[in-house]
């Protein structure tokens, strides 16, 4: 797929006030500095269309950027902040659910993950609490530049092996570097067959 145009729509923390559900949609969401917004910068060729480093003590927003006119990206406020208030993590917790259960446009959510960490709780969690929801989600390994190929396979065969303990069905997996522009094709292909179905 061939980004035309990338634009930033709104920020808001309601789905009701999210655009109108008439485009399919592709939520990006993982830990905190795992690299989204130089994921979703990457995607879109645009530098600074996601702001990176976001700090954790700023508004937790749902962002949306359109995509040629014909689907939504959206940008969700990342988990697993250290410094962040029990309020503020139930809030956090709300508003996604929320709009996982809610956002009836939502065709896939991209869980990232970063390439150079042994499985971690909180992903682990993340990911079975949207397979339980039923949510459709691909995972995405960040910041592959970072390590040797074989680290990359021995954390991504350790997450298949944990997952395979709960479930009988893997979802798809994609390897990428913001900084090497590794990944994108897979990524925007996938995008543009969902979306051609
Ligand atoms: P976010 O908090 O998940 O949005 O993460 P950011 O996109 O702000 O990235 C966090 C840090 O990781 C920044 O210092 C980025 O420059 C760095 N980073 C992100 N992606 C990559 C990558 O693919 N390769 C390398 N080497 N660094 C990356």
């Amino acid at each position: 797929m061939i980004i035309k145009e990338a634009k930033f729509l709104m920020s808001n923390t309601k789905v009701e006030l999210c655009p109108a559900p008439d485009k399919p949609e592709y939520a990006f969401i993982g830990r905190s500095n795992v690299g989204k917004s130089s994921l979703i910068n990457m995607l879109t060729e645009q530098k600074g269309l996601a702001k990176t480093s976001s700090s954790p003590g700023k508004t937790q927003l749902i962002n949306h950027f359109l995509i040629n006119d014909s689907w939504y990206l959206v940008d969700l406020p990342g988990y697993g902040y250290a410094k962040v208030s029990k309020g503020a993590r139930e809030d956090w917790r709300k508003m996604i659910n929320y709009y996982f259960q809610k956002r009836e446009n939502l065709t896939c959510v991209f869980v990232l993950i970063d390439s150079r960490h042994e499985p971690m709780k909180v992903d682990l969690d993340f990911i079975n609490y949207l397979g339980n929801l039923g949510v459709p989600f691909v995972i995405v390994f960040t910041k592959l530049d970072k390590q040797s190929s074989i680290k990359t396979d021995s954390t991504i065969a350790a997450y298949t092996r944990k997952l395979r303990e709960t479930w009988d069905e893997l979802p798809r997996m994609f390897r990428t570097s913001a900084e090497k522009k590794i990944g994108r094709e897979e990524i925007l292909g996938f995008i543009e067959e969902v979306n051609t179905q």
